[in-house]
C-alpha cells in the first residue's frame, strides 16, 4: 500500500514538525480516511523513533562529513537548476519492506548528519523558500496589487517594506506573506517568472549583520540586497542570470 503522491511531502514535512496549523490538522484528517497515507506515516514515526533511541545517533566526523557534503553538493548541481518536483528525490523515500526502513534509517542518519552542520542564514531562507511551497502557504495576501499588499503588513511588522510589481518586466508581483527569519518578523513578498516563485524576504538590518555571500543550495539560487535599513533576501529555483535580472530591477526601482 502506497501513500497518495500529493501526500507524500507533506507527510515527511509532518513527522518532522514543519508543518503549521491548518496544514497539521488536514493532513491527519486525510491520513483518517487513507489507509495508505495512514501506513505510510506510521513508518515515518517509526524511523524517527529508530533514529531517537539510545547508540543509534551517530555522530560522523568532520571528514566524513566533509566528503558527504562535498557528494551532496555534487549531485545538486548535477540535477540543474529544475522546478520543485525534480528535488524529490533528494527528499526520503517513501518505505514498504523492513529492509526498506533500515535502509531509509540509514539514509535518514546521513541526512541528519549534513542537517546538523552549521545552519547560516542562506540555508535558513531556502528551508523557509521550499516549505512556503509545500505546505500550499504561499500567500497570505494573493493579490498582484502593491496598494494591497504593502498596507497589509501594518501592525505586522514593524517596518514598511517597499512593495512594487515588475508585471512589466515579466515579474509579476504575487502576494505577501508574513514569515520568520533569523527568530524575528520578516516580510515574505512572492514573484512570479513563467512557472517559478520568488521569495522576496524583508526584514531590518542591523549594523554588524553578518555578511552572508549570495550562492545556491540544492539547486535553489539566493542574491542579497540592502536599502534603506532593510535586508533584502531573494529566493528561487530560477536561473542565477534571471535572478541577478530581477535583484537589479529591484535595486534600480528601489533607487528612485
Ligand atoms: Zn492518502
Amino acid at each position: 500500500m502506497t501513500a497518495c503522491d500529493d501526500k507524500i511531502l507533506l507527510l515527511n514535512a509532518l513527522v518532522d514538525g514543519e508543518l503549521d496549523a491548518a496544514n497539521v490538522i488536514a493532513v491527519e484528517q486525510h491520513v483518517k480516511t487513507c489507509p495508505g497515507c495512514a501506513e505510510t506515516l506510521a513508518d515515518l514515526k517509526a524511523v524517527r523513533g529508530m533514529l531517537a533511541s539510545p547508540g543509534v545517533n551517530y555522530v560522523a566526523s568532520e571528514p566524513f562529513r566533509r566528503r558527504l557534503r562535498i557528494a551532496l553538493e555534487a549531485q545538486a548541481r548535477g540535477a540543474g537548476t529544475g522546478r520543485l518536483g525534480s528535488r524529490r528525490p533528494l527528499r526520503w523515500p517513501v518505505w514498504t519492506s523492513g529492509a526498506g526502513l533500515a535502509a531509509a534509517a540509514a539514509c535518514a542518519m546521513l541526512v541528519l548528519g549534513v542537517q546538523g552542520l552549521s545552519s547560516p542564514l542562506g540555508d535558513e531562507l531556502v528551508a523557509d523558500h521550499v516549505r512556503s511551497m509545500l505546505a500550499q502557504h504561499l500567500m497570505d495576501v494573493p493579490t498582484s496589487d502593491r496598494h494591497v499588499v504593502k498596507p497589509w503588513f501594518d501592525g505586522k511588522v514593524s517596518f514598511a517594506p517597499t512593495v512594487i510589481d515588475f508585471a512589466g518586466k515579466g515579474f509579476p508581483l504575487a502576494g505577501g506573506r508574513l514569515d520568520y527569519v533569523e527568530n524575528q518578523r520578516a516580510a515574505a513578498l512572492v514573484y512570479r517568472r513563467r512557472l517559478h516563485v520568488i521569495n522576496v524576504f524583508v526584514w531590518p538590518a542591523k549594523t554588524g549583520d553578518r555578511l552572508v555571500r549570495d550562492g545556491a543550495r540544492n539547486g535553489y539560487n539566493l542574491v542579497h540586497w540592502t536599502a534603506g535599513g532593510l535586508n533584502y533576501w531573494a529566493v528561487s529555483d530560477l536561473d542565477r542570470t534571471e535572478l541577478d535580472q530581477f535583484r537589479d530591477l529591484y535595486v534600480s526601482a528601489l533607487r528612485n
